[in-house]
């Protein structure tokens, strides 16, 4: 499977800055467009990161592919088949998770039809709660120009991974509830040779035995790495990890590569630098280099 990071932030987009502007002319010459690793510019400066919130775009054997939650990152997605049944997974519905539902020209203008899929929430449907996000006057572009009612689908889970009936001539999805500030799950899948684990959204290491097993032996873990361990003591319930909560718990899985995800939106470019260098340095120590730990960037392209 091909990976596409279309957005890789946490909590609300990044603003725009002028580095982020330039990073992206750059990107946009580059043919290798976010395939290989970060290099800096012709002024010696690092390329951004991005900035938009979480959305992971999964391309699978036959044309077909999955999305990882529909933060604004989703905006970006190509059409690339008129009559496209698009799966989009989501972890929650937070909105730095679900904002991107109506931002995807591809999406308003049907050219792809989407089908989401969620775990059950106590009070309230899918549609319901969505529908109440998506319409005048909290916002102009209301959620059934978008969505048919029919294509949300909800899963229960009652601790234990659950499988999901999502493209399975293709591949095997399974999701598992982790602690996060409201109901919230990480998506295993699987295929011939590879497994990608999506915890966008995971705090700290309360139910670290549970979430090792059910990541045990990935590919690719891509986790919530939003605080430095000194952030930690003032944001605990907060929801999230720091970078070593997600490598001891990568280590403990026993995975190949480590993915860092949502970053925390007043963090810079070269913060997450410091961030990476940080989480390098840890995870050698750790497992004595048997993990290989990335930082996210939007755009950046990984094949499993
Ligand atoms: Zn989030
Ligand atoms: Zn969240």
């Amino acid at each position: 499977m091909e990976l596409i990071c279309q957005g890789v932030w946490g909590s609300y987009p990044r603003p725009m800055s002028a580095e982020f502007a330039a990073g992206l002319t750059e990107r946009c010459r580059d043919p290798g467009c976010g395939s290989r690793d970060r290099k800096p510019d012709q002024d010696g400066r690092p390329l951004t990161y991005g900035g938009d919130t979480s959305c992971l775009e999964v391309r699978l054997p036959g044309d077909r592919r999955l999305i990882l939650d529909a933060g604004t990152g989703l905006r970006k997605l190509d059409c690339y088949r008129s009559d496209e049944e698009l799966h989009v997974l989501l972890t929650h519905l937070h909105v730095d998770h679900v904002a991107g539902l109506t931002l995807c020209p591809a999406v308003w203008q049907r050219k792809v039809r989407l089908v989401l899929h969620a775990m059950r929430q106590p009070h309230s449907s899918l549609w319901s709660l969505l529908n109440s996000l998506y319409r005048p006057p909290l916002w102009p572009v209301q959620l059934r120009t978008v969505l048919d009612r029919r294509d949300c689908n909800e899963f229960d889970a009652d601790g234990r991974p659950v499988e999901l009936d999502v493209l399975p001539d293709i591949v095997r999805v399974r999701a598992l509830p982790v602690r996060h500030t409201d109901p919230t799950v990480a998506y295993r899948i699987d295929t011939d040779g590879a497994s990608l684990v999506f915890a966008p959204d995971h705090e700290g290491n309360a139910d670290a035995d549970r979430f090792s097993q059910f990541a045990a032996g990935a590919s690719l873990l891509i986790h919530d790495s939003q605080y430095l361990p000194e952030e930690l003591p003032q944001k605990e319930g907060w929801g999230h990890s720091s970078y070593e909560q997600a490598i001891s718990v990568a280590s403990q899985a026993g995975v190949e590569t480590l993915l860092l995800w949502h970053h925390d939106p007043s963090r810079t470019d070269r913060d997450l630098d410091e961030l990476g260098r940080r989480a390098e340095r840890f995870a050698r120590e750790q497992t004595g280099g048997r993990l290989r730990v990335l930082v996210a960037y939007d755009g950046l392209q990984l094949r499993l």
